[in-house]
């Protein structure tokens, strides 16, 4: 810092970060340019939002009755522009903080986003970044801005830049509260001191900021000053709808999906609600934290209020703003008013109603909508039962006999058999491997559907997902599904006699010792050697995974093996040219076979050796 003894000037070097971050203004974003008159309106709404917010809270602010409004006048032969508000101002070490020294970090993410994106596309976020002052380097050759805090003793202080190293910090004459930012254009930039550039782009990037905006000597509004979720549908283009979103959340892609409702009763509400494109927050997004912009009367009570929607819902995005709010009052009382309850049912059942007619309006989008947030709506099953009813039309499943599409619980009742009561699930590691299951042998052979449950999220689902109407969920790795009768006799015909079966059961037991609980005949098998169950009804096999994905400490209980009597390899497996050695080796790969499907197995590389030794006693032959 150095002091300049006549003018009372004080000169402060900026930060590394804000040099460079001005260097790439200064040089490299030609387009979008116009945004910087955005950004700078924004700054001005914002300083008039937090004054509103001080007087409603406090008596003592300076110029209490004047109008909260900005006014921009321009001077075309002078290259002038001059934006000025009266909002809540600054005091000398605000506008060393807030102009020279803070936001040094959105001026590094803002460089490392250049990197990413490219510099030319970032100009239309650089707001997002904390940054947005800065941008007024895109058009000024140089900045002075003066500014007098609302508080009644504060002095008027300016701040005065080219964009190079430095700025300077003066004392300054300026008798209202407020912001002037005075801005001599650079020779491109010469369009905005033209009054009906100007307008139109306050027309384009500013209409709903919500204080009154006056360009030149004129006294009509240049915004319609309305925001965007109080502005009539019909008045508002996707554009518009997108831009909001995009200012709001910085993702760059565009909304899967928008809710925009008007509400008087029961009580007052509008709401501009989106659903993002993707279940991830973008890397340089906005939002930092879950949870809707709360408003009341235009005016922001909080940047991420997390009671307007379950848990299940927070991906969504957007503003809820609502004249029931008591306003002269803290964030705390806010929540307290037991207002909160009443806006969250009502809140809540506009994204239902909204997700349950797109998912008969527009099945694909629907469907990239489940592929982003299903996971959410299942957690949401597992954290609260109570939400189950209302989630279940929500939910999409794979099923063996519609492996690419997407079914709902509906569609899969509408499909059952006629006998069929309950709602038969397998769940699995992936969506391929599923298929190959020994438990789904019966089912496959029977054509009955099963729902494919393969995301880890599922097993945590089941936990409150028991029952759709009045059709029980049933896993087919349950034991205790028993085959029609004349199945039975069918099969009945290729079946290993009793008595040498009973020798291979023997044989089995021996080599496989205290690893199995019992091994036993099954007649559930079709295509598949042998199954592993659990005997016990008690056992919740989903459990057990919920388990093991928590990475807590379990005992797997003992399993029992079933054996499929009809099955080839079994019956070649009992002839008396196998000798014995052969037989133990390939009992211990059915096994091994058994516990790989389940994902059951400890170690499967170590199956490679048996492997090698079984090919090598085959050859042998
Ligand atoms: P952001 O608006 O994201 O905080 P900006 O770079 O746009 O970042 O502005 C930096 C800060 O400068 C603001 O947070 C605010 O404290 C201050 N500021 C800018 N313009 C004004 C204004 N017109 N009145 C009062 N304070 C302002
Ligand atoms: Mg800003």
């Amino acid at each position: 810092m150095t002091e300049d003894k006549k003018t009372n000037a004080q000169s402060f070097t900026f930060k590394a970060e804000t040099k460079q971050l001005l260097n790439i203004l200064i040089h490299s974003l030609y387009k979008d340019k116009e945004v910087f008159l955005r950004e700078l309106l924004s700054n001005a709404s914002d300083a008039l939002n937090r004054v509103h917010f001080e007087m409603l809270t406090n008596q003592n602010v300076l110029d209490a009755d004047v109008e909260l409004n900005i006014r921009i006048t321009a001077d075309k032969d002078e290259r002038m522009l001059t934006i000025q508000d009266t909002g809540i101002g600054m005091t000398k070490d605000e506008i060393i903080e807030n102009l020279g020294t803070i936001a040094q970090s959105g001026a590094r993410n803002f460089i490392e986003a250049t990197k990413e994106s490219g510099e030319e596309n970032l100009a239309q976020v650089i707001g997002q970044f904390g940054v947005g002052f800065y941008s007024v380097f895109m058009a000024a050759e140089w900045v002075r801005v003066t500014s007098r805090s609302y508080k009644p003793r504060a002095k008027a202080v300016s701040w005065y830049a080219t964009g190079e190293d430095d700025f300077e910090i003066s004392p300054a004459e300026m008798n209202e509260r407020g912001t002037k930012i005075e801005i001599k254009l650079k020779k491109d930039a010469e369009e905005f001191a033209e009054d009906y550039r100007l307008n139109t782009v306050i027309k384009k990037h500013s209409d709903y900021i919500g204080f009154p905006i006056y360009v030149g000597d004129s006294e009509e509004q240049a915004n319609a000053q309305s925001s965007l979720w109080r502005t009539a549908r019909n008045e508002i283009t996707d554009e518009q709808y997108n831009d909001f979103y995009r200012q709001m959340t910085m993702e760059f892609e565009e909304p899967l999906h928008r809710i925009h409702s008007v509400m008087d009763a029961p009580v007052q509400l509008f709401a501009l609600l989106y659903i993002p494109a993707s279940g991830e927050r973008g890397v340089f997004s906005a939002r930092k934290e879950d949870g809707l912009k709360l408003y009341s009367r235009n005016i922001l009570i909080d940047e991420y209020t997390k009671d307007l929607l379950p848990e299940y819902l927070r991906f969504v995005q957007g503003v809820v703003d609502s004249e029931d709010l008591p306003l002269n009052v803290s964030r705390e009382t806010v929540q307290s008013s037991g207002l909160m309850p009443r806006l969250q049912k009502i809140v809540t059942g506009q994204v239902m109603r909204e997700l349950e007619k797109l998912a008969k309006k527009d099945v694909e989008k629907y469907n990239l909508f489940w592929e982003a947030f299903g996971v959410f709506l299942k957690q949401g099953i597992a954290s609260d039962p109570m939400t189950t009813e209302k989630v279940q039309p929500l939910l999409r499943f794979k099923t063996n006999k519609n492996p690419e599409e997407w079914s709902s619980l509906d569609d899969y009742v509408e499909r059952m058999q006629d006998e069929q009561k309950e709602i038969y699930y397998i769940v699995g590691d992936d969506p391929k491997s599923v298929l190959l299951s020994p438990h789904l042998d019966y089912f496959q052979s029977q054509d009955t559907e099963v729902l494919l449950l393969t995301d880890p999220m599922d097993s945590f689902m089941l936990m409150g997902l028991n029952q759709y109407k009045e059709h029980e969920l049933k896993s087919v790795a349950q034991a205790d599904i028993e085959p029609e009768e004349d199945e039975q006799k069918e099969s009945d015909e290729e079946k290993i006699p009793d008595d040498e079966f009973a020798t291979l059961l023997e044989l089995f037991k021996e080599t496989l010792g205290e690893r199995v609980e019992d091994v036993r005949t099954s007649n559930r098998l079709s295509q598949s050697v042998a199954r592993l169950v659990v005997a016990d009804d008690n056992f919740n096999p989903e459990l057990q995974r919920v388990y093991r994905y928590l990475g807590k400490d379990y005992e797997d209980p003992k399993k029992t093996l079933e054996l499929n009597p009809s099955h080839p390899i079994l019956k070649s497996l009992i002839a008396e040219s196998v000798e014995a050695d052969l037989q133990k080796e390939i009992i211990e790969q059915i096994y091994d076979n058994t516990l790989l499907v389940e994902g059951l197995h400890p170690d499967p590389s170590s199956m490679a050796s048996r492997i090698q030794k079984l090919m090598e006693m085959v050859l042998e032959k």
